[in-house]
């Protein structure tokens, strides 16, 4: 039974008024998600009985707080059902993660002509590393296109997907569209032609099983805000055998093996990727956030998303002027729309003063918003908290916006 009242009252946030008294209608779970007790608890008990530096001290405290960190690590693991812990690094987040591994590739990898492959779609977080890179190494961009429904262009693929192309990077749900990719085909299709993979994991890991083992991808990151654990704090993860080639790109304490004062070893993986003190309250924290989340279900919380996008969907279609972008076959977590004749700032700043959250914007896709030829979207994203009874209240909200704006 998937207990929606019970999991609302374990969000305190969501049960504030906003402005006059009006309920708040959290709908910007795509930018970040709320925090559940269970984790806020876990912050304030690890600043109250356990905080002491990780992997430096002899003392009791430290060893405590390594313990606990080194347990997080194996949460991760788990949760991804990847092959070791040393295959988890935790960074700051997903546009982190990502810097990691478009900066970190070894050079030796390329050679003049060589490729790399993103998508349409992505997040500005996963296109403008890998601009940066190909202008650094004088590689090849290629683009592999999405239609007007949302879904990526797949036919495209045979053209793309040559011997050239050494790295593929895409996003597994789109924070725009929603739309699902369908990656397991994409990252055979990659490993076919010896190209590596990474799969920014972002918007799909808070909504969706995911093993990286059968997925089969080299690379999968995510942030911990977007999957009800605290800012700061991320995941990479990456196959043993491909992250032990990446090269640091911070350096500092923690991440070394022998000093002198001419040159340095590097030490083990993770560490040798985590330089400095790593935020191992933030992975704690996080680790209680993705505990709740198993204990939840995440099968049943996918179930209860995909029956609200259905919802969702069908209700906001039947308001006048209303422009739904993409019709993906299977749309998870956000949905971006516009209605005719109102900015949608205009749009997301009136539904604010109805207590209804929604964001308003490029969301940082300009190149999805070019798709579209359109400067920016609303978008309204869901998280196992929201119900039907909220995207009524912002169906209604959008209808009175909408009638006032046509007395004009
Ligand atoms: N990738 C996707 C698909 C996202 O939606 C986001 C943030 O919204 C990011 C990457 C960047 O995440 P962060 O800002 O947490 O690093």
């Amino acid at each position: 039974m998937y207990d929606l009242n019970q999991i609302q009252k374990d969000f305190p946030i969501l049960a504030q008024t906003m402005y006059d008294g009006q309920k708040l209608v959290y709908l910007d779970n795509a930018a970040t998600t709320q925090k559940p007790y269970e984790v806020l608890k876990a912050i304030q008990e690890h600043y109250a009985y356990d905080n002491a530096n990780v992997h430096r001290g002899a003392h009791y405290l430290s060893n405590r707080s390594t313990q606990r960190f080194e347990w997080a690590r194996e949460v991760v693991r788990d949760f991804l059902n990847a092959g070791c812990t040393e295959e988890i690094v935790f960074t700051h987040g997903t546009t982190e993660s990502i810097n990691m591994v478009a900066s970190g590739l070894p050079e030796t990898w390329f050679r003049a002509g060589d490729a790399i492959v993103v998508t349409e779609m992505e997040h500005h977080s996963n296109l403008v590393p890998w601009q940066m890179l190909c202008k650094r190494l004088g590689l090849e961009l290629r683009i592999l296109h999405f239609c007007d429904d949302g879904m990526l262009h797949l036919d495209e693929l045979d053209s793309l997907m040559d011997e050239h192309v050494r790295f593929v990077s895409f996003c597994h749900v789109s924070n725009v569209l929603g739309t699902v990719n369908p990656i397991e085909k994409i990252i055979k299709r990659a490993h076919d032609v010896g190209a590596y993979v990474l799969v920014d994991g972002t918007q799909a890991i808070q909504h969706i099983p995911i093993d990286v083992r059968t997925l089969d991808c080299d690379f999968y990151c995510f942030s911990g805000h977007k999957v009800y654990g605290p800012n700061g704090i991320g995941v990479l993860y990456g196959r043993k055998e491909v992250l032990s080639q990446l090269n640091p790109i911070y350096f500092g304490g923690e991440m070394v093996d022998e000093v002198s004062l001419q040159d340095t070893t590097f030490g083990k993986l993770p560490y040798r990727l985590e330089a400095g003190t790593p935020n191992y309250p933030g992975a704690i924290a996080m680790a209680i956030a993705l505990q709740y989340i198993t204990k939840i279900g995440i099968c049943e919380i996918g179930h209860h998303e995909a029956a609200l996008m259905d919802y969702a969907q069908d209700q906001l279609s039947q308001i006048c002027g209303i422009q739904i972008y993409g019709s993906p076959e299977k749309r998870i977590g956000s949905v971006s729309f516009n209605l005719k004749g109102i900015d949608c700032y205009d749009l997301a700043c009136m539904l604010d003063k109805m207590g209804i959250a929604v964001r308003a914007g490029s969301h940082c896709a300009q190149p999805v918003m070019a798709h579209y030829g359109v400067s920016g979207m609303a978008r309204a994203s869901f998280a196992m908290y929201s119900s039907e009874a909220e995207i009524d209240t912002l169906c209604c909200g959008i209808q009175r916006i909408s009638k006032i704006f046509s007395r004009r």
